[in-house]
């Protein structure tokens, strides 16, 4: 049966890092598999919007947010390959507060066979942040990210309860990239 990966995580714990490796391991093992950035399709519709840059997507108002989020749901699911691996957020950053990035209708409509959280230690996610200049990421002290980690734990096990599907948790540990892809392409069957 075809897989539906989605993969969350707050902003910088590695998401894209990760899946990109992801991919290419599977690639070699001549798998069907494609990996889609749902914050790119959603930043696609937002240019439309006078958007210029994928961390202004969370500042438009909730309501035009919701509008994109729905659209990029219905594109992505259109996508048909033996291993669809979706690289999003389980809660946006907004001015109005934390803003699920997988309500219900939007998991209905990606209908996810499994769905895997990456963590990674508050300091390093940290530095990750900071380091990571081409991102404009909300900068918050260790003590809020640590409050972003309890928060997307609970929206994971929910998202599993919603949807009757395996959720499963891997550490994103410092330059040990491979690794981390490893224990999901072994979740996933794959090696
Ligand atoms: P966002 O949600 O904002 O898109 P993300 O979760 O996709 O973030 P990445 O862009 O993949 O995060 O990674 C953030 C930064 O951390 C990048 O500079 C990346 O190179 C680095 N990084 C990712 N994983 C690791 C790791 N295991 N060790 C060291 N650096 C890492
Ligand atoms: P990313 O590159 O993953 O950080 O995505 C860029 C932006 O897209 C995020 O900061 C959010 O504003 C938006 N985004 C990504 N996934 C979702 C989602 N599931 N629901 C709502 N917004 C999202
Ligand atoms: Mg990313």
């Amino acid at each position: 049966m075809a897989k539906r990966v989605v993969i969350v995580g707050i902003p910088g714990v590695g998401k894209t890092t990760v899946v990109r490796k992801v991919v290419e391991t599977m690639k070699k093992k001549n798998i069907d598999v494609e990996s889609v950035v749902y914050g790119t399709v959603m930043f696609e519709e937002a240019k439309k919007l006078g958007i210029n840059h994928r961390d202004d997507i969370r500042k438009l108002p909730i309501d035009e947010q919701r509008k994109l989020q729905i659209e990029a749901a219905e594109k992505i699911a259109k996508m048909e390959k033996d291993f669809l691996i979706i690289d999003t957020h389980l809660m946006i950053n907004t001015k109005e507060g934390y803003w699920p990035g997988l309500p219900i209708d939007v998991l209905r409509v990606l209908s996810p066979t499994n769905i895997i959280l990456i963590e990674a230690l508050p300091n390093e996610i940290f530095m990750r942040r900071k380091r990571d200049v081409g991102r404009f990421r909300d900068f918050v002290d260790e003590e809020e990210i640590k409050r972003e980690i309890e928060i997307a734990r609970s929206m994971l096990s929910a998202t599993g309860i919603i949807l009757g599907i395996p959720f499963l948790i891997v550490m994103n540990r410092e330059n040990y990239i491979e690794e981390t892809a490893n224990q999901i392409l072994k979740a996933l069957g794959v090696l």
